[in-house]
């Protein structure tokens, strides 16, 4: 896909600009490649924030990932606002918004953080395009990514497909590159001069991020959004839970994981400064910490790069399968589909964690693959039916980790899960929360209801329709 912007030019080189900076998944002012250069420059900066969900369709934000948003954006007005700067909110149209701001404000140079989601980088090439033919410099800059999609091609100079080698080339570069190392540090900005009173723009609470039924409250017990807040997680996991991650991360009776992803999600920190913090532990410099765990945690940063490379590369892959010959075997349901999303399905693993991600938005990554399993496979119930559930309720909900990952479980992914492998819910609490206190913790004490399906039978036949289907529609 092309560039919809110039590249930025050499920030030292230039003489101090009237910047409109425009925050979208990029709610951090450290390790923030606009913010850099605009604090480099000594520009004068308007901070600004748009809501507009119609531009993000068929994926506007979730009520859960608008709760995250809500807090994520009262944590950066504040930071903003220790520098004097004040952070307009407004709901419509980006397009016009922009124009009339940019016009009102003799803002001479609109910069932003790119996204990579297909459809969003369509809107913003016509974007660029309107906004340069007003005159306007534009400056646009990779984020939230070791590695900008597209730029990964095999030897035959097509996409990867399979994790292995993408991840390979993907150490190549990440291990010769300089990363962040220790917390981050905020550059000093510069505000455009603006009369308060007369600032244009709503609220945040105006922008009607929150639902007004306040379920949402519960998800304060679990999470603190913003940028303080990604960092202090971060620094809690580096003191020890990561030294035990590559025995913890599949166990959901234990905080084994870092819980970074609503974090990394909304760009509160950067990819570079986790893996720049992890890196001396690679390095064997952790003072005889364990480095296997940190490549685990490499690992699965580099399963995030291979879900923007994958959605980049096949733009339809959030909708559509990457592999259409199982897709004859789904089946819409819609009473199985309710009892699974309410977590009375009467299989224990699967309920807890159906409870777990309506009580506190998350949900473990195992018990994930466990409910996907379930769904896809024994109640054969399409994945997609799967995504757009997660992407209501999880708090890290993320176009292109969701689409991998019920590509995946399903079976029809790029480097999918093969199709024989269906989950035993069973078996895999027995291995994973052997003494039940995860399923306990989030079941309670209610008695499960009847299970809603025999798992060894929709097991056979699972695997008898995919069978039948590869037979039908060789590769
Ligand atoms: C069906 C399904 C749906 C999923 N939907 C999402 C989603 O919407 N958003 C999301 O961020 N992740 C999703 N994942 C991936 C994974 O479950 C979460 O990233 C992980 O549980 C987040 O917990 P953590 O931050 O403690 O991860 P850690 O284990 O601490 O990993 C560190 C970071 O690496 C990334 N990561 C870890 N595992 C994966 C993975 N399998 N794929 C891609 N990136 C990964 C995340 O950004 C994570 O924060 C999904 C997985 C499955 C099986």
């Amino acid at each position: 896909m092309a560039d919809p912007c110039l590249s930025p030019d050499a920030p030292s080189a230039i003489a101090p600009r009237r910047v409109l900076h425009w925050f979208r998944r990029d709610l951090r002012l450290a390790d923030n490649p606009a913010l850099e250069a605009i604090g480099q420059r000594g520009d004068s900066l308007l901070a600004v924030y748009i809501h507009a969900p119609e531009e993000e369709a068929p994926w506007q934000p979730g009520a859960a990932s608008r709760w995250w948003l809500h807090h994520s954006l009262a944590a950066l007005r504040d930071r903003l606002a220790r520098q004097g700067i004040c952070l307009l909110f407004f709901h419509g149209e980006t397009g016009p918004i922009l124009s009339r701001l940019c016009a009102q404000l003799g803002i001479d140079t609109l910069s932003w953080n790119r996204r990579y989601e297909p459809r969003l980088w369509q809107r913003d090439q016509l974007l660029a395009e309107a906004l340069s033919a007003q005159g306007l410099a534009l400056e646009a800059w990779d984020d939230g990514v070791l590695c900008p999609p597209g730029q990964l091609l095999n030897q035959q100079g097509r996409p990867y497909r399979v994790y292995g080698p993408f991840m390979r080339r993907l150490r190549l570069l990440t291990d010769s590159a300089p990363l962040p190392l220790g917390p981050p540090l905020p550059p000093r900005l510069r505000p455009l001069p603006l009369d308060q009173a007369l600032a244009p723009g709503c609220s945040l609470e105006q922008l009607g991020l929150l639902d007004a039924q306040p379920w949402h409250e519960k998800l304060h017990d679990h999470w603190q959004p913003g940028e303080g807040a990604a960092w202090a997680r971060l620094e809690g996991f580096l003191q020890a839970p990561i030294d035990h991650y590559a025995e913890d991360r599949d166990r959901p009776d234990r905080a084994g994981t870092s819980r970074l992803s609503p974090h990394l999600h909304f760009g509160e920190i950067s990819p570079q400064r986790v893996l720049g913090n992890v890196q001396p532990l690679l390095a064997g410099e952790g003072g005889g910490r364990p480095g296997q765990s940190a490549e685990r945690l490499y690992n699965q940063l580099g399963w995030r790069e291979f879900a923007r490379h994958l959605l980049w590369h096949f733009p339809d892959s959030d909708l559509q399968s990457l592999d259409g010959r199982f897709d004859a075997l789904w089946q819409e349901d819609a009473e199985w589909l309710r009892r699974w999303q309410d977590g009375r399905t009467g299989i224990a693993l699967v309920d807890a964690g159906m409870a777990e991600l309506w009580q506190s938005g998350w949900m473990h990554n195992r018990v994930r693959m466990v409910a996907g399993s379930l769904l896809t496979k024994n109640l054969g119930i399409p994945w997609q039916a799967g995504a757009r559930w997660f992407w209501d309720t999880l708090v890290d909900a993320d176009l292109a980790n969701n689409s991998l990952g019920w590509q995946w479980i399903a079976g029809c992914g790029a480097d999918a899960a093969p199709y024989f492998r269906v989950f035993n819910p069973q078996l895999q609490a027995k291995k994973f929360d052997p003494q039940g206190r995860y399923q306990a913790r989030w079941l309670g004490s209610d008695p499960l209801p009847e299970p809603i399906i025999d798992l060894a039978s929709s097991r056979t036949q699972a695997l008898a329709r995919y069978q039948g289907m590869r037979q039908s529609n060789p590769a």
